[in-house]
């Protein structure tokens, strides 16, 4: 079996892509004889047929044409249009809820961050593991950017999203509007000409704009890049010349072939978005690549059983046999790079780095793992304070300029601003991320932050939580009488912070897939009078605004009403319970 390491970069994402084994002394016979073709052909049948049973038995009805819905029960302002956003919405619009869906970007920018990587960026987990609407059907276990942007805008088509959007529309004020018919308050987005709206999903993703880091010797148009950037000192004369590009310029015109073929390359940062650079790098051929990681990160396999056991751990924090996992990872990933295993930090206590190659690269040399903190940029290329492993950020250690022709910062992405958002809907101690079931406001359940607000997690962004935390924002609107009171949802964020006392970054900083799918079941089942609406918000069977449903519903919220002593809907009384759920 040829190693991993020496297999030719095109043969390597072909196996990286189909998520299978590749061996290649295979592409030695015609493909019509090759059994791996075969192999491969009924693998990807395989999964995309387990996709189509999925579709057929989740995905909400899409409207029939792009009119305006005629009897909508509600509408909602959904912010960003990345895969969340058009998420969010198209479970909106099946659901007989009318959408507005505001994008800061042009059109160019439909699937938000995707729309902006590399084009060879991809996937880190299993495609199975990021359906993140019902209606997606992969086509490969690892897609790249395109596959992704593509599905992204194929869901945006099919649910009739087009005339809902409104590009180049940044969202700049949500304001409280008058009551409606039902006594609650409704939202204006912006100067309100798009009239009120019921509730407000906010879908701004948790990358922003590249994050820029400023280093002496950095030339002043790179440090200009940057909003935060004061005037970057210049070295005393000694500046580094040559290219500085974030990693997600890496295969953009920013880096041309020359600039990196046979080139040294020297990675600032050690998250995903690093680990990804040197891939890259290498991959296009640099003639050497060095990462300067100032802190150490959990590296997992892009194993789909792996990672999906790993999400199920249900308590979302280290815990006492949490060392199995890590021990286990120690064998499996790290064997030959064991000097890379993190020190101070936990496998459950920040998101761990889903790549199969990275460590390979180190251990055959060609990329450098240095642990240590850029101090400047010489002329020549980093001046690094070279740390041992186990040391903790800024200690003092062995001074060592690591030359370069190419830096990559591989320092992230600036967190968006919720600005737009009143300041009362997050008082102190309830901010992002420490919100009611990690994603309402909890003043108001009328906004929901859907992956807008968490910090780590180990889980997937795009999965089946978008339609069930959206689905509950509808069940909220649709019936008072599941609806939570401000004091009940600090309560939930309470109760999770004493459970999680102790836990590294907050009680919500990091989470499981597995905690959070307790917490939307939870919901449930504290409290008996939102069980009957269980099927709809856990699989969205139901709710698709016909006649009899309709009628049905509103017989059922006039019932509800009278129960409690107050008039049906449409007359004013409703104000008075509806005052008491704001909390105001
Ligand atoms: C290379 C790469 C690999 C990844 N791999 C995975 C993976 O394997 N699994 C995983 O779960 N996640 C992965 N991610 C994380 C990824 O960010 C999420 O999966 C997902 O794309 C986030 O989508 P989003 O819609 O929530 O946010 P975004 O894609 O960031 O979209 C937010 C949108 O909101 C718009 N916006 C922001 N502010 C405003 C405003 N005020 N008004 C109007 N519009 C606004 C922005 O313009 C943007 O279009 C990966 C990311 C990258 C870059």
């Amino acid at each position: 079996m040829i190693s991993r390491d020496v297999i030719p970069a095109s043969h390597y994402s072909l196996e990286k892509h189909s998520g299978l084994l590749f061996h290649p002394t295979m592409m030695a016979l015609p493909p019509i004889l090759n059994p791996w073709t075969t192999i491969k052909a009924i693998w990807r049948l395989c999964y995309i047929f387990v996709q189509y049973i999925v579709v057929a038995i989740f995905k909400p009805p899409p409207p029939k044409h792009a009119d305006p819905l005629p009897n909508p029960y509600g509408r909602v302002a959904v912010i960003g249009a990345g895969l969340t956003g058009v998420s969010s919405a198209a479970h909106c619009i099946a659901h007989n809820f009318e959408v507005v869906l505001f994008e800061a970007g042009s059109r160019s920018s439909l699937g938000g961050i995707w729309a902006h990587e590399n084009s060879t960026s991809g996937l880190q987990l299993n495609s199975h593991l990021y359906r993140f609407h019902p209606a997606v059907v992969w086509r490969n276990a690892f897609p790249l950017r395109d596959e992704i942007l593509s599905e992204i805008a194929r869901v945006w088509e099919e649910y009739k999203l087009e005339s809902r959007t409104r590009f180049e529309t940044r969202v700049t004020s949500v304001k409280r509007a008058d009551d409606d018919q039902f006594g609650r308050h409704q939202w204006l987005i912006n100067n309100g000409e798009e009239g009120p709206f019921s509730a407000v999903i906010v879908n701004i993703g948790t990358c922003g704009k590249p994050k820029w880091i400023h280093l002496d010797g950095m030339p002043k148009d790179k440090g200009e890049q940057t909003e935060d950037s004061d005037n970057p000192t210049e070295n005393n004369g000694s500046v580094f010349k040559k290219p500085i590009v974030h990693s997600s310029e890496l295969d953009s015109d920013a880096v041309s072939e020359e600039a990196i073929k046979g080139k040294r390359v020297v990675v600032i940062g050690s998250g995903a978005s690093g680990v990804e650079a040197v891939e890259a790098a290498i991959q296009r051929g640099a003639g050497g690549v060095v990462m300067i990681a100032r802190t150490d990160k959990w590296i997992i396999p892009r194993n789909i059983f792996f990672d999906t056991f790993l999400a199920c751990q249900p308590f979302g924090r280290e815990m006492p046999l949490s060392f199995l996992w890590e021990a286990f990872l120690k064998q499996w990933q790290y064997y030959g790079v064991k000097d890379l295993v993190p020190m101070d930090s936990g496998l459950f206590e920040g998101t761990p780095v889903v790549n199969d190659a990275f460590l390979g690269h180190v251990r055959s040399g060609a990329c450098r793992y240095i642990h240590g903190d850029p101090v400047r940029l010489t002329e020549q290329g980093v001046h690094v304070n070279v740390r041992e492993r186990g040391t903790k950020l800024d200690d003092k250690g062995r001074k060592e300029t690591i030359s370069a022709d190419l830096i990559v910062l591989a320092t992230g992405y600036e967190k968006p601003s919720i600005d737009f958002l009143p300041d009362e809907l997050f008082p102190e101690g309830y901010q992002r991320p420490d919100l009611y079931l990690q994603n309402f406001s909890t003043e108001d359940w009328s906004v929901l932050l859907t992956n807008s607000a968490y910090m780590s997690a180990i889980g997937t962004v795009g999965h089946f939580h978008i339609g069930i935390y959206t689905r509950i924002l509808l069940t909220l609107l649709l019936d008072p009488n599941t609806r939570p009171i401000p004091k009940d949802m600090k309560l939930w964020v309470d109760l999770i912070s004493f459970l999680k006392r102790g836990a590294k970054g907050g009680p919500l900083g990091f989470f499981t897939y597995a905690e959070l799918t307790i917490w939307l079941f939870m919901f449930h089942l504290f409290r008996p009078d939102r069980l009957r609406w269980l099927f709809f918000i856990m699989f969205g069977w139901g709710i698709h605004g016909d006649l009899k449903e309709r009628k049905r519903i509103k017989k059922t919220l006039t019932v509800k009403a009278s129960k409690h002593g107050e008039p049906a809907p449409k007359s004013d009384g409703g104000k008075r319970k509806i005052r008491r759920e704001k909390g105001h």
